[in-house]
C-alpha cells in the first residue's frame, strides 16, 4: 500500500492521501496550508504508541519526528523550550545534560512529546499531575498555515484546550516546559497480597511519591512499585543485569507466557499462577527518568480508565471478579495508579483525584468482550477512557463527564472552524465541528 502507517501495536492502520515529514517551522506551516488548499483533512502523527485511531487519517498525516530540536532552556526557570516531536527520551537526556528533568513520566518513553500531551499520557504519583500539565506555552500551526502561541495568561481557554487537543485544534509545533532540577531515584518492586495492598492505597500512596502496582488475573498477588526520589549521584546497576531482568524476564518471559495463554486459553489461571510466583523483590537506582520508563518488547492492545480516586480499589476488585466469574482468557495484567487533579479541559484527570485502572491483551488475543465488559464497570464511576487507549464511547457518552466540554469545543470552533484537523476518532468522541 502507497503510505500505510501502522501504531505500534499494527492493529490500527491508515493509508494517507499525502504524507509530510517538515524538518522546520516553515516546512510544517507549508506542509499545513499545502493539505488544506487541496482540500484535505488534515491530522498529525506522533510515534504511533495509541491504541486507538487518533492518529489514523486518509488525508494528509503530517509526520512531527523530525521537528525534535530544543530551541531554548533557561536551567534557573525551568523553562524548556523544544520542537514537538522529540521523544520523551531525547528530551529526557536533553533535560539531563542541563542539570533538567521532566518531574514525572509514564511506563515508556518512545512517544513525542506532542503526542503523549495530546492524549492527557501520565505517570503514577498522587501528587503529581499528568504530562501536559508540565506544559507552559504550546505553538500550534492551524489550517491557514499560520503559527498562534498560546498561553495561560495569553488565553487561558485556548491553553487549557489545546494541552490535551487531540490533534483536533492544529499541530502543534513546540511546547515549552516547566522542568525541574535532575533527581535520581529509587525504584522498589516487592510481591504484596492483593487485598491488603487494595485496602492500604491511601496509606501507599501518601508513603511513596510514584506508587503502582500489577495484578494478574486469577491471582491474588500484586506486584508492588514504589519510586521515589533519592540524594546524591545516580547508582545504575550493571548492564547485565539490567539485561537480565528487563529484557529476558519481563518482556522474553512475558512474550512466551502471553503465546502460550493466547494458545491455549484454559491455561490461563495456572499460567497467572506461575507468572505471580515469579514476582521478587527487587531494586534499582538510576536517573530519575530511567527509573520511570522501561522497555516494551511485548506487543499488546490496551484500555485505560480514570475514576475518582476513592474508587479505584473497588474498580480494580471488580475487573478481577468479573474475570472469574466469565472465566475471561486475560493472561495479562492489570495496572493500577493515581495521578493529581488538573485543569485541561479534556485531561482524564479534569479537575478531579484520579486512579487510573488499565487492562491489556497480548496482540491477535481476544480484546473486545473483555474491554466491554470492563468499560461497563467503568461507567458507574463516571470513568473517563484512556484517549490513546481503547473504548467504545462517543461525544454523546462523553461530554457529561467533563465539566468544561462546551469550552473545548468553543475553542475548537474558533481554532479550527472547517473541521479540517478532524479524523474518524474526533468525529466519533468529540462530534463535528460546530460554529
Ligand atoms: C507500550 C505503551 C506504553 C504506554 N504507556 C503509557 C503510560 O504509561 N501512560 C499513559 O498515559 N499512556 C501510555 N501509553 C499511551 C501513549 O502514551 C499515548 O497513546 C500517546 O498519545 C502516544 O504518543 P505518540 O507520540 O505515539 O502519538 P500518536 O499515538 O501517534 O498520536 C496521539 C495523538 O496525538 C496527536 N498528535 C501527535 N502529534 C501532534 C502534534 N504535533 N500536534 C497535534 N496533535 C498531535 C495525534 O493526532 C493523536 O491524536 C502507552 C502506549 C504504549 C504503546
Amino acid at each position: 500500500m502507497a503510505h500505510e502507517w501502522r501504531n505500534w501495536t499494527g492493529d490500527q492502520r491508515c493509508a494517507p492521501a499525502a504524507v509530510y515529514r517538515p524538518r522546520t517551522l516553515e516546512g510544517l506551516s507549508y506542509a499545513v496550508r499545502e493539505a488544506a488548499e487541496r482540500g484535505l483533512a488534515i491530522h498529525a502523527a506522533g510515534s504511533g504508541h495509541s491504541f486507538t485511531d487518533a492518529a489514523l487519517t486518509d488525508g494528509a498525516m503530517v509526520r512531527i519526528e523530525a521537528l525534535n530540536r530544543v530551541l531554548d532552556a533557561d536551567r534557573e526557570s525551568g523553562l524548556v523550550k523544544v520542537e514537538a516531536g522529540i521523544s520523551l527520551a531525547s528530551l529526557s537526556d536533553a533535560l539531563w545534560e542541563r542539570g533538567l528533568a521532566m518531574e514525572n513520566l509514564g511506563d515508556i518513553d518512545t512517544q513525542t512529546l506532542a503526542g503523549a500531551i495530546s492524549t492527557a499520557t501520565h505517570g503514577t504519583g498522587a501528587r503529581f499531575r499528568n504530562l501536559s500539565a508540565q506544559v507552559s506555552a504550546l505553538e500550534l500551526v492551524l489550517a491557514d498555515g499560520s503559527v498562534i502561541e498560546v498561553s495561560e495568561r495569553d488565553d487561558p481557554d485556548a491553553f487549557r484546550a489545546a494541552r490535551v487537543g487531540l490533534g483536533a485544534l492544529g499541530v502543534i509545533y513546540s511546547v515549552t516546559l516547566r522542568a525541574v532540577p535532575a533527581f535520581s531515584m529509587r525504584r522498589v518492586d516487592s510481591p504484596q497480597p492483593l487485598q491488603p495492598t487494595l485496602a492500604d492505597v491511601d496509606e501507599l500512596a501518601a508513603r511513596n511519591e510514584h506508587f503502582e502496582f500489577f495484578v494478574f488475573p486469577y491471582t491474588d498477588t500484586a506486584l508492588v512499585i514504589e519510586r521515589n526520589r533519592l540524594e546524591g549521584p545516580p547508582k545504575p546497576r550493571g548492564r547485565v543485569d539490567a539485561f537480565v531482568n528487563e529484557i529476558l524476564i519481563e518482556n522474553y518471559g512475558m512474550d512466551i507466557l502471553s503465546r502460550v495463554a493466547r494458545r491455549f486459553p484454559a491455561s490461563i489461571p495456572r499460567l497467572a499462577g506461575f507468572a505471580a510466583r515469579q514476582f521478587s523483590r527487587t531494586e534499582r537506582t538510576d536517573r530519575g527518568y530511567r527509573i520511570f520508563a522501561s522497555e516494551r518488547r511485548v506487543r499488546f492492545t490496551e484500555m485505560e480508565y480514570a475514576v475518582p480516586r476513592q474508587d479505584g480499589p473497588e474498580a480494580v476488585r471488580r475487573v478481577l471478579e468479573l474475570v472469574r466469574a466469565r472465566r475471561l482468557p486475560v493472561g495479562f495484567p492489570i495496572e493500577f495508579r493515581l495521578v493529581a487533579p488538573d485543569e485541561a479541559f479534556l485531561s482524564t484527570a479534569h479537575e478531579r483525584e484520579t486512579a487510573y485502572v488499565a487492562v491489556h491483551q497480548y496482540k491477535g488475543a481476544s480484546w473486545e468482550p473483555y474491554f466491554r465488559a470492563v468499560e461497563e464497570i467503568m461507567d458507574s464511576y463516571g470513568g473517563r477512557p484512556h484517549w490513546g487507549k481503547r473504548h467504545f464511547q462517543t461525544a454523546e457518552t462523553l461530554a457529561g463527564r467533563y465539566p468544561r466540554w462546551p469550552d473545548f469545543q468553543r475553542v475548537r470552533a474558533r481554532l479550527d472552524p472547517e473541521g479540517r484537523f478532524s479524523n474518524a476518532y474526533t468525529d466519533r468522541v468529540l462530534g463535528p465541528v460546530r460554529g
